[in-house]
């Protein structure tokens, strides 16, 4: 996969802005948005993202476009750039009406109706044919005006709708499974495993999407059909870039990716986008949702392989689709917003411009809230522009890493699929990884298994189920060349087609480590073992998963210490070629945990981050250090001896500062004489 690449274009500091959505209001309330944005800093705002019944008022109709005509005009006026829809996200009414087909129908036979929003079936001609027929409008009228900066084509790809389950896509489906196998019906056989529960096709005519079945269908169907679903998500962006590229090939578009979100392979995708932007909405009544923001924004970076990307959408304050909404807290709008900056984005944009007064979302916050401008709100959107203008030395710099966390969305598919040993979620198992590591100060990138490596000291593989043998061989190259590895339980278990390496977990590793699994055994949800061996403390317990090893050269970290596996592995250690391969046959408490990846980090050379108080994110851009007190306390920390500049307050600071709740500073490279 090579990203797309319309030219260098120089960084415009770190754009601010939102979703504007003028149709929704009275004109005259225009010309009071464009006034305020211009106080409130804004200069990038994404336009006409649900407006397609507002723009096209029957199938093939020229642009009802006098509107937008005028509110392009308004902000081009004003200097403000427009990430500018393709309007294609949810079909109007009329669409739907002359062709109902395009509505996506579920699992269970249930089709989904108009009224809320993105109802499409992916693989609906009709469907497609209409946006692309949009875009192409959209890109005609739009394509050379002064104020149009980005494309944005549809809108979160998957969200609500993931996979359609009607007779199109069955059809779509079976046409995507004769070119994977060759249109040969036993090679799809093969790869189902369907001499099980006598499930053997004899012509690809027989093969539907894994509709409700009696119980689990066949898990590599499964498995093929979140291939096949991803794919025709994508094929509804491509062919809509396509028509864009055609008639503007210097403007980049993009599409708002949503972080963690298994239904879209965000490496597929970022591969196709020439910004990749990503929508983040951690909830703020979360205690840790600081990391997880971090760990989205992380991602992000990595999916377009370190490149500046874009916070698409974050709440200024609550959002409404919760069941409990809790806003922002005093802070972490600008503390989540300045996070977002420090681990490499361009700009800051939100959902949205203007709280709406009416529709599904009224009661999501907006930068100008139902209360007017005399409030808390929009005096922290007010402040935050100002703060953002003073950091444009950041715009464009890149953020390195020392370690990375391997990442496959078609293992994940696989993973979280039903009837193995325990249900894992990733993103459990990743952020219980990742934590340690942030609140060491050590920056993480994302990586797929079949990347290259080599700039990693450590590389960390949690619950990797599926490896292709490239992967599989990627790893062990790399700790043969001096690499360091820390494989998780559950990994290396099944190849592309969801079948088990045989011979003992984790087959294509075992050598690796130094150990075969003989039998694994998860552990119900309350249940803990006790935690012996060189690296516990009195406390230590492991949760989740234990596992039945016979070593084969591997040391031992760490060993269950009661139960049925008493004595048996629970982390263990093993030198391959030049590096250093570790294995976790469990989840420790956080305290273990953390102090195995110290080692871990330590012994391969992972350089240590500024040391400072609990609850305080340190992270380094281009040469800036960014520090952020997420803490609910007034805490001092260090910042090193060298005098530096804090960008944000213009005085120059050295040895130690005091933060409050909230507090930040970007500290500028030191003055070396
Ligand atoms: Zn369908």
């Amino acid at each position: 996969m090579t990203p797309t690449d319309p030219g260098p274009r120089e960084p415009r500091g770190i754009r601010y802005g939102g979703d504007y959505n003028p149709e929704q209001w009275p004109e005259q309330v225009w010309a009071e948005d464009v006034a305020l944005m211009s106080e409130a800093g804004v200069d990038l705002v994404t336009v006409g993202v649900f407006a397609w019944a507002e723009l096209q008022a029957a199938p093939g109709a020229e642009l009802r476009a006098g509107w937008l005509d005028r509110v392009m005009e308004l902000l081009a006026a004003a200097g403000i750039g427009v990430d500018l829809a393709t309007a294609t996200a949810s079909p109007p009414p009329w669409l739907v009406r002359a062709h109902p087909e395009i509505l996506p129908v579920t699992a269970n036979g249930v089709s989904l109706s108009l009224g809320g929003r993105q109802h499409y079936c992916p693989s609906s001609p009709a469907y497609r044919d209409a946006a692309v027929e949009l875009a192409g409008r959209m890109a005609g009228r739009y394509g050379g005006h002064p104020a149009l900066e980005l494309w944005h084509v549809g809108n979160e790809y998957g969200c609500h709708v993931p996979a359609c389950y009607c007779e199109v896509s069955a059809a779509a489906f079976r046409r995507w499974l004769r070119e994977r196998y060759g249109d040969d019906i036993d090679e799809l056989n093969r790869a189902w495993g369907t001499a099980f529960w006598s499930q053997r096709y004899r012509d690809f005519d027989e093969v539907g999407p894994p509709r409700v079945a009696p119980t689990f269908p066949n898990p590599t169907q499964q498995l093929d059909f979140a291939r096949f679903s991803d794919h025709e998500l994508r094929a509804c962006y491509l062919a809509e870039r396509e028509v864009l590229r055609a008639a503007t090939p210097e403007v980049p578009v993009t599409t708002n990716l949503m972080g963690l979100f298994r239904p879209t392979d965000g490496w597929a995708w970022a591969a196709e986008m020439d910004v990749v932007s990503l929508d983040r909405y951690p909830d703020p009544a979360d205690s840790d949702s600081h990391v997880q923001a971090a760990l989205v924004a992380d991602l992000n970076r990595s999916l377009g392989s370190g490149r500046p990307w874009y916070l698409m959408e974050q709440a200024p304050g609550a959002v409404n689709w919760r069941p409990v909404n809790v806003p922002k807290n005093r802070g972490q709008f600008r503390a989540w917003s300045l996070q977002a900056v420090a681990r490499g984005a361009d700009a800051v944009l939100q959902f949205q411009w203007r709280a709406s007064a009416a529709g599904a979302e009224k009661f999501h916050s907006g930068m100008v809230p139902h209360a007017g401008i005399d409030t808390r709100q929009w005096r922290e959107v007010v402040a935050l522009g100002a703060e953002l203008a003073k950091l444009a030395p950041l715009a464009g710099t890149p953020v390195s890493a020392h370690v990375a966390i391997l990442l496959d969305w078609e293992s994940w598919w696989a993973l979280e699929l039903d009837s193995h040993p325990a249900g894992l979620r990733l993103p459990e198992l990743l952020a219980e990884l990742y934590q340690p590591l942030f609140d060491a100060g050590t920056t993480v990138d994302f990586a797929h298994p079949e990347a290259d490596l080599g700039r990693y000291q450590l590389v960390v593989a949690p619950a990797l189920y599926l490896v292709s043998d490239r992967a599989a061989t990627n790893l062990t190259d790399y700790v043969g060349a001096g690499g360091t590895a820390l494989v998780t339980y559950f990994s290396g278990i099944v190849d592309p087609d969801d079948h088990v390496r045989l011979g003992g977990y984790p087959a294509p590793w075992r050598d690796l480590l130094g150990l075969d699994v003989e039998e694994v055994s998860p552990l119900p949800p309350t249940t803990t073992v006790r935690l012996g061996g060189p690296l516990a403390h009195p406390g230590s317990a492991g949760r989740r998963w234990q596992e039945l090893i016979r070593l084969r050269g591997a040391q031992v970290l760490l060993e269950i210490a009661d139960g049925p596996l008493a004595g048996q592995p629970a982390a263990t250690a093993h030198p391959h070629g030049r590096g250093s391969a570790y294995y976790l046959a469990t989840t420790p408490d956080p305290v273990t945990l953390s102090a195995l990846i110290a080692e871990i980090a330590a012994r391969a050379g992972v350089p240590a981050g500024p040391s400072r108080p609990p609850g305080v994110e340190a992270v380094e851009r281009g040469g800036h250090l960014v520090l952020i007190n997420h803490s609910d306390t007034t805490v001092d920390t260090g910042v090193g001896d060298d005098p530096r500049s804090d960008l944000l307050s213009g005085s120059v600071v050295s040895h130690a500062v005091t933060l409050p709740p909230g507090g930040a500073l970007v500290l500028a490279p030191p003055d070396r004489p």
